[in-house]
Parts: structure tokens; sequence; C-alpha cells
């Protein structure tokens, strides 16, 4: 089994946090689509295994009109031995901006692609935070993009929100939380704000026209999201994703009976499942060997078309492999399989693991999971699983 990513880097305007890798113009759009298709043609066979997801990430993919859609999907979909089962069966996930979402694009959305899944960018409810952070829809927008999608006939959605942000309170964090469960979606991605360099959010943290809220009170947003969302019957499988899980109303009590909306794509990533990252600047990863495209668009397609290498790759030795596995373990409910890391990891890396799993189980920050073998952070592990994670890698 593998991942497809499929790269759209274009955006309307750039967010004051963001440094994925987008454009503001979009005059190649074209061109670069039927690069990116090209590209798909080279690596296609290329993990030699079948993809199981598809996930369509920007940058902003709803930028992309509708017989834009139309190309990339007649292209992508063309061999369907390349894909698992039956197409409609695999998750597809297309990332959207709420102030794209209108009636007749949805609509377009529903009846004329096989996208199953909306992964929709709303980030916060509140009008001042939006506008602070340069987002383009507002707070009623991301409602009735919800609402639009559902009367529509999506009844997969996940909606992404921010916390941290400047001048964010408990109570105005807790409101988000509130509203986001209101529109009954399935699943929620909450992310802490992070500032990274290069953007105008440090910029105007350096000169001291922001501020954002101190480590104690974004600690206290991170303890409400987590107790608000699985209260509300979200479970809390990585440490900034939550999955609705339905019970089927005639057994509750049964495993069986429930059903879980995790990210099939995401949780992919956390699996150490190979993918394929077609686009500029995306990634690809096959346990041995990570790649990743060169990030400039123009450079991208003057290097496809001539005939050039458009990307940069490495070898991943044995201690690269561990650290990844501990630095994706740290984050999510499964933590770290003892049974696969000693198959896959050798004698040197299980003793270091197993000297520190012992310390941080006598504070209280890890534990070994019921009936397996695995061991994950607990609670007060996920408030410092950054530091957790320095003691785990070799
Ligand atoms: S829409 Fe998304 S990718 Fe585009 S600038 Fe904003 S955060 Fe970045």
């Amino acid at each position: 089994m593998s991942a497809l990513y499929i790269h759209i880097p274009y955006c309307k305007q750039r967010c004051i946090y963001c440094d994925f890798y987008s454009n503001a113009t979009r005059e190649s759009k074209k061109e670069y689509l039927q690069c990116l298709i090209e590209e798909w043609e080279q690596r296609k066979y290329e993990l030699n295994q079948p993809f199981q997801t598809i996930y369509i990430g920007g940058g902003t993919p709803s930028t992309l009109n509708e017989e834009e859609l139309e190309f990339l999907f007649k292209n992508i979909l063309k061999d369907k031995d390349l894909f698992t089962g039956n197409i409609e069966e695999i998750e597809i996930t297309f990332e959207a901006n709420p102030e794209n979402l209108n009636r007749d694009y949805l609509k377009f959305l529903k009846d004329n692609t096989p996208i199953n899944r909306l992964s929709i960018g709303i980030q916060s409810f509140d009008e001042d935070d939006l506008k602070l952070i340069g987002r383009r829809h507002s707070g009623k927008d991301a409602v009735k993009s919800v609402n639009l999608a559902q009367e529509i006939g999506f009844d997969n959605i996940s909606i992404d929100l921010m916390f941290g942000l400047p001048n964010m309170t408990e109570s105005s964090w807790q409101k988000n939380l509130y509203q986001a469960i209101m529109l009954n979606v399935q699943h929620i991605s909450a992310y802490q704000l992070s500032v990274e360099d290069k953007t105008m959010l440090s910029t105007l943290l350096n000169k001291g026209k922001l501020s954002l809220p101190n480590e104690e009170q974004q600690i206290k947003q991170f303890k409400e999201t987590i107790n608000v969302l699985t209260e509300n019957h979200f479970e809390h499988y990585e440490i900034s994703n939550y999955a609705l899980i339905e019970l089927n109303s005639t057994n509750k009590t049964s495993e069986s009976n429930k059903k879980s909306y995790r990210s099939k794509h995401n949780s992919s990533y956390w699996q150490n499942v190979p993918y394929l990252g077609i686009g500029a600047s995306s990634h690809s990863y096959c346990i041995t060997e990570r790649r990743w495209n060169i990030s400039d668009i123009k450079q991208y397609v003057h290097k496809i078309k001539t005939n050039q290498p458009y990307w940069e790759k490495e070898t991943l030795s044995e201690k690269e492999h561990y650290n990844e596995y501990i630095l994706v373990g740290v984050r999510t409910k499964e933590g770290f399989d003892l049974d696969y890391m000693q198959k896959t990891f050798s004698e040197p890396y299980i003793k270091h693991f197993l000297s520190k799993i012992d310390e941080l189980q006598s504070e209280g920050l890890i534990e070994k999971q019921a009936s397996t073998n695995n061991y994950a952070l607990t609670l007060n592990g996920l408030f410092l699983s950054n530091q957790i994670a320095l003691i785990l890698i070799y």
C-alpha cells in the first residue's frame, strides 16, 4: 500500500504565519499542471505498490477551476490498476478554503470528481483572528462553506483550526471549539501556531507589533482542546488530530460497532507507509530513501520541460530511520511498537530506546499500552513531546 500527494502551490494571498511553498500569481498554472502530469507519468510505478489514498494539498487546491480539476483527475486516474480496489473506495481528500466553496463549485466537486473527503482551512471563526492572520474568509463564510458542503452530500469533512494565535484567550479558543462541534464535522485538526523564520508573523513578533499567548496559556488552550473534543466523541489519535467516533445505534458498547474518521492519508505518514509526492516542493518517501522536488514553480516547469533533474534525494541511514520513527511516535496515539522496532532496528538502538523508556515511564510521561507491545506518551508526556523526542533520538 502507498499514498499519493499532489501539490497545488497557488494561494490568492499569503497568510502571515505560512511558510508552505505557494505562489500568489497564477499565470503559469496551465503549464504547471501539464508538468505535474508529466511527473506523474514518469513516476507512477516508482513505489510499485498500489495507492490507497490521494491527497490534494497546497497552497490552495480550491483555486483550481472546473476545467483544471477535470484535467487533473482524467490523467491521474487513467490507470485504474495503480490504485487499490475501486476508485470510489479509496480516500481522496481535497484541501479547500471557505471563500472558494460556493454552491456551484461544491456541486461540481461532488458530481464531477471522485473527491470524497474535504479538508477545509478555517483556522478560526473569530473575525479579528482571521483579519490578523491574513485569511480571506470570514467566520460566517467558514460556517456557510461547511453547511453547504453537507447539504450537497459531503459526509467526510475535516476542518483546520489554530490555537496560540496572537491575542487569543482561553475563552475565545473555547468558543472556536464549540463552534466547530456544532458543525457536526467528522474530523478536526487543531494545530498550535508555530512561528517559522522569514514569515510576516516572525517579523511582526520581532518588531514587538504582535505578541503570542505565553507558554502556560498555550498549554491551557491545548488541554482545553483535548478535553472539549474528547468529551464530544472525538478520538485524539495524533497530537494535532481528532477523529469523530460514530457508534452504531444497535450496539453502542462493542468496538466493532465503532466507525472512525481518522485521516487514512495522514495516518500513512505516521505508519511509515511509502508515499509519492508530485508537484513543486512535494516530498516522497520509500523507507530507505527520501526525495524532494525543487520548490520554485518556474524552475520546476523549466526542468521538467528540458528533461533535467527537478529533485534532490538522500538515502536514509538506520540512525535517520530510527530518529524519524521517534519523531512520529511521540505524536501518535499508538506511539512506539516495540515488536516492529525489534524487527527493524539493530541492538544499539533498541538498548538506547529501552533505557530511556524506563526513566520516562517512572516519571509518568510514557506508558505501555494494554494488550500490545506499544509505548505511547501519556497526557502529561504530550505536553512535553519535543523534549521527550530529544531524549529518545539516537
Ligand atoms: S492558504 Fe494555506 S498555504 Fe496558502 S498562504 Fe495561507 S496557510 Fe499558506
